[in-house]
């Protein structure tokens, strides 16, 4: 981009589409988040005001004790097993699990239990989520992907994890559906379409030319491995994560930088580039590994229903009058239909044998 210094990765980027021609969109996003020098989960700390955004954990403490309280009832229906894998897949600074083992110590012999298993990619990361969790009084191990989670009953929780991984994009052509891909416009990072026509899996039937739809192949395996240790070993877990309830055809790609909307090519390697959630999509592979899912609901009807005002009130009672509003915003920011409360959703996955857990039963998608 004109008059903005040129990332390392960007560098990179170029001359390896120089050499090699175009490559994915997937492939792209993989490296802005993920190369292991340059990548945006790499080689900082995104979070919180000073950073790029603001995830729900890092709004308020109350996010995290309400779905601590939820993990809690969780391990009741899932028979309060002697051990247990509490599972958390991309857990940024380590709060929500924090705030979640802090709730849910009240449920007993579930500390006791417990074997904290964090899927995290990013060393970065791993130092925060240390750091946050050396008091926590269980044991925590790390794990490059889920796959290496041991053979136990599981709870698994994932924030703002499945929309950083990597999607496909392709677009209807008059003819037939061609891949969306980064290339060179001149000694710029461009994007468009492939050449070669694209498998035809990705694209949904009916479609004017012009349309763009998304696959994210990486996230329904994850989700269909999860499902099927779940299905074998017993457990339960939540996804929140911004995205759709029902798979639409759209482009949804998007790059976040200093709390601002930026063209996913901007800065690569500085910018957080991620994609919404096809919640459709991710349900049915969590189905295809043998779980059974409930939702997704707004994450604001969600939070009410597990007691965000009585929460709030408690914590306002020994509140001065500075921090009362700030717990007002934070439950505002959290639940309002304008902010997380109706973009963002919940989605629960139990075994089989489960009932429906709380709070699904009041609530529709
Ligand atoms: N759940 C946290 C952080 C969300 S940001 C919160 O709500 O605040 C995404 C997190 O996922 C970061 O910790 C990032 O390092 C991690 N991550 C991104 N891609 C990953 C991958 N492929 N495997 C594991 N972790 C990943």
């Amino acid at each position: 981009m004109s008059g903005q210094r040129e990332t390392p990765l960007e560098a990179e980027l170029k001359a390896q589409i120089a050499q090699d021609g175009p490559i994915t969109i997937a492939h792209y996003m993989a490296q802005a988040l993920g190369h292991p020098k340059h990548g945006y989960y790499m080689s900082r700390d995104p979070f919180g005001g000073r950073g790029d955004f603001i995830t729900a954990p890092e709004v308020s403490q109350i996010f995290g004790e309400l779905i601590g309280v939820w993990c809690a009832a969780g391990f009741q229906m899932i028979g309060a097993p002697e051990r247990f894998a509490l599972v958390e897949l991309g857990p940024g600074r380590g709060t929500l699990m924090s705030d979640v083992l802090r709730a849910a110590k009240v449920m007993p012999g579930f500390l006791a239990a417990a074997e904290v298993h964090l899927v995290e990619t990013s060393p970065l990361m791993r130092q925060n989520q240390k750091i946050k969790l050396g008091g926590a009084g269980v044991p925590v191990t790390w794990h490059e992907s889920f796959e290496s989670v041991p053979d136990l009953p599981l709870i698994v929780l994932a924030n703002e994890f499945f929309d950083a991984l990597p999607i496909r994009q392709v677009q209807k052509s008059e003819a037939n559906w061609l891949e969306r891909v980064v290339g060179l416009e001149g000694d710029q990072l461009s994007i468009g379409l492939a050449h070669k026509e694209a498998p035809p899996a990705f694209a949904p039937t009916e479609a004017q030319p012009g349309t763009i739809a998304e696959v994210s192949t990486i996230r329904d395996h994850i989700a269909q491995t999860i499902g099927g240790k779940i299905a074998s070993h017993g457990g339960c877990g939540l996804v929140i994560d911004y995205g759709h309830a029902q798979s639409a055809a759209g482009d949804t790609l998007q790059a976040m930088s200093k709390h601002g909307y930026v063209d996913v090519l901007h800065q690569p390697g500085h910018c957080d580039v991620t994609s919404h959630v096809d919640f459709e999509s991710l349900a049915r592979g969590f189905e295809t590994g043998g779980a059974k899912t409930y939702g997704p609901v707004p994450q604001g009807p969600f939070l009410h229903a597990m007691g965000l005002e009585v929460r709030a009130e408690k914590l306002k009672e020994k509140a001065m009058s500075r921090q009362k509003r700030l717990i007002n915003s934070a439950v505002e920011r959290l639940a309002g239909r304008e902010q997380m409360g109706e973009l963002f959703k919940v989605l629960a996955i139990t075994h089989p044998d489960c009932p429906m857990p709380a709070p699904f039963e009041g609530l529709s998608a």
